[in-house]
């Protein structure tokens, strides 16, 4: 079934819209955009989406991003049509999305107190992070809108997405990073997928302004997550959690805050879903910060001005965000975490994340880094893999039921956000025997 797509600003008193074919990523007055659908979906593509699982080597269908294309339908395609998914949909081979599902670490539900857990290793894509869900889709869009190069800022996983998927499509690919800041195995991908690295002096939210400039100068097309159609295919990542329960909504979804991106996708999926009356319950997301880079935290959490950043309805306290910008650029405050995938002081989705915040009851917290430290190397000790960032889940889950916030009986899914590019930090961890997992070598 085809369904009307177009563009919208997200805030209410302006709603500019525009067509899905303009290439843009904020409207005129400079909000957000999201991607809107004039159909409600049938539930009963749940069935459809529950039978693709046997794929019949459609790689639509073996994509974990793709299997739910109805939801997702901006190209307007008749998504049964392989021949006309075929000529718009970029996918690796139905790779993005296909491993990554909810799983039991009973020892990290053990060390964090709740027995109803599951973590969703979205390492498992292709490229080792997330990031493949929202880059399958945003370069679908590049490619519906004739684009040959494609252009982002990163902290690592998004320019090692950016750049496999542009190569495997033929585009050419330009990555801002900053210099001394993204891991070595990060590194290495951008260099192996042919993209070109630009090094910028500075942290991730300068390289996002050199990206930024960039593009709005050479016309180039953005595939940061403020790109509308990157948050569409990060709603997938929601759509497996909550198929591998039925649709039967947790109390709790969790995830590590860098950019808000995931944040923001979440918060989309479940309105998407609650409107549809696919879900009856939202889940209450939380988001974890690292204690060094923790604007979210503070601004969500008033401890930067007394008063509290929120969603409004539609009008937040924008020069409250201003104002911590200019308060941490006078006083030389810079982002500092070595779990650089999170090392982000400015994030390019604060609004759309504290939207995401505020239909879903959210709350903020923050956890040192010795703290993800743990929380990696206690999934590890479960078979999976993920990086520092991805540690912030169970470091958060743990600290918010030590507060009472989360409840011991409660239902949580956290997302692992990526595997570990960094071989350098467990190798460190577990040398020294004074962490609380390590497991250091005998001689
Ligand atoms: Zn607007």
């Amino acid at each position: 079934m085809r369904s009307e797509a177009f563009q919208k600003c997200i805030d209410p008193s302006c709603g500019l819209e525009y067509p899905v074919t303009d290439i843009r990523i904020e409207c005129d007055r400079g909000h957000l955009l999201d991607i809107k659908y004039t159909s409600k979906p049938s539930s009963s593509l749940k069935e459809t989406f529950y039978k693709r699982r046997n794929h019949s080597n459609n790689i639509f269908n073996e994509s974990g991003v793709w299997r739910f294309r109805e939801l997702l339908n901006f190209c307007q395609i008749d998504t049964e049509n392989i021949d006309e998914c075929s000529k718009y949909l970029v996918s690796l081979d139905g790779a993005e999305g296909r491993l990554s599902k909810p799983y039991h670490m009973s020892k990290v539900s053990d060390y964090v107190g709740v027995q109803n857990m599951w973590l969703q290793p979205e390492g498992y894509n292709p490229s080792g992070s997330f990031k493949d869900n929202g880059m399958a889709t945003a370069v679908t869009h590049a490619k519906l809108v004739n684009i040959k190069k494609i252009i982002c800022a990163s902290t690592g996983n998004t320019s090692a997405s950016a750049a496999m998927y542009a190569a495997n499509e033929n585009m050419e690919c330009d990555v801002y990073i900053p210099a001394g800041e993204v891991a070595p195995g990060k590194l290495s991908q951008a260099f192996q997928f042919g993209s070109q690295v630009i090094e910028i002096k500075g942290n991730f939210d300068d390289a996002l302004s050199a990206s930024l400039k960039r593009a709005g100068e050479a016309d180039g097309y953005t595939v940061n997550s403020v790109n509308p159609f990157r948050i569409e295919g990060q709603k997938t990542i929601v759509f497996r959690a909550l198929e591998s329960r039925d649709w039967d909504a947790p109390d709790w979804i969790v995830y590590p805050g860098g950019a808000l991106g995931n944040t923001s996708s979440c918060g989309k999926s479940l309105m998407e879903l609650y409107e549809w009356g696919w879900i009856k319950k939202i889940p209450r997301i939380a988001v974890v910060n690292s204690e060094g880079a923790n604007t979210l935290h503070t601004l969500y959490n008033g401890k930067f001005e007394e008063s509290k950043l929120r969603w409004n309805k539609g009008k937040p306290d924008t020069d409250l965000i201003k104002r911590y910008y200019e308060f941490m650029d006078a006083n030389g405050i810079r982002p500092k975490t070595k779990a650089t995938a999170i090392q982000i002081a400015k994030p390019a989705n604060i609004l759309k994340g504290i939207r995401a915040l505020e239909f879903t009851d959210g709350v903020v917290t923050q956890v040192s880094d010795s703290e993800m430290l743990d929380g990696m190397a206690l999934v590890g000790l479960n078979g999976f893999d993920c990086e520092m960032a991805s540690g912030a889940v169970p470091a958060g889950i743990k600290k918010l039921i030590h507060e009472g916030m989360i409840k011991k009986d409660d239902t949580v899914i956290g997302i692992l956000t990526g595997r570990q590019k960094d071989s350098s930090i467990p190798v460190d961890y577990h040398k020294n025997s004074q962490n609380k997992f390590a497991n250091p070598p005998r001689s």
